[in-house]
């Protein structure tokens, strides 16, 4: 069932340290004393401003084949494709922080403070990973299925999903009810939001080798972590 979802401050409460480590300090370091400030005030401005909200929607396995395969610009292999057919849950979503602290970076750097922006740019994406995170449980948690024992997101623009695919993914789950729009680039407004899809099932299924041919192109191999942590 279609559900909307107004998240609480605490529920996507970024980490500092994975704040931290985003500004290329390794695992564990402590912070630079003249870091203090700038992340004090970072932390103020996004929680004067979040204003976070999602919207999700179960979606049948051969419905979700016609979104994912988008506008046929996709990778020719990728992940997803061997993991949603072995899913218990699929779930269309897309979360927003709000408009507001998207205008907030934009004006830190109008306003000539590239750091402070700089870092409230990394607090609020890691929030929005949080959100989708919060999502995430929620749905395991809603889930009453046996095979339910992972929940991990897959977005449009990640991994051999081509960002065009959002179009599809919009025309489906019509996130404007939450305030987001997508422009002819396929980017959202608010900038600070995630959509994709959530999916659910064995651990094992979301286990796999980053030796596609687009991984030579990736900086973060964020997909190394999400396996990790499984
Ligand atoms: S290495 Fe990067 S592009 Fe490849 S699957 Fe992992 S996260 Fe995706």
């Amino acid at each position: 069932m279609r559900r909307v979802f107004s998240l609480q401050v605490d529920d996507i409460q970024p980490q500092v340290g994975r704040v931290l480590r985003e500004t290329g300090l390794p695992r564990g370091a402590a912070m630079p004393r003249r870091y203090v400030p700038l992340f004090d005030e970072a932390f103020r401005i996004l929680r004067e401003t979040l204003a976070p909200r999602a919207v999700w929607q179960p979606i049948p396995r051969d419905r979700f084949l016609e979104v994912y395969a988008g506008e046929g610009l996709n990778a020719t292999d990728t992940p997803l494709e061997h993991i949603y057919p072995r899913a218990d849950t699929l779930c269309l979503f897309a979360l927003t922080l709000g408009a507001e602290v998207s205008d907030a970076i934009d004006r830190l750097f109008a306003e000539n403070d590239p750091a402070t922006g700089y870092l409230l740019d990394l607090v609020a994406s890691e929030a929005a990973s949080r959100g989708v995170r919060w999502l995430g449980r929620r749905l395991a948690d809603a889930s009453t299925g046996p095979g339910m024992e992972a929940v991990l997101a897959y977005s449009p623009g990640y991994c051999g999903w081509h960002i065009s695919g959002q179009r599809k993914l919009f025309a489906e789950l019509q996130p404007g009810t939450i305030g987001i729009s997508l422009n002819s680039s396929c980017l959202m407004t608010p900038l600070k939001s995630v959509s994709g899809v959530l999916v659910g099932g064995p651990r094992a299924i979301h286990r796999f080798h980053n030796t596609y041919p687009f991984c030579t192109q990736c900086a973060s191999k964020g997909c190394r972590e999400r396996i990790a942590l499984l």
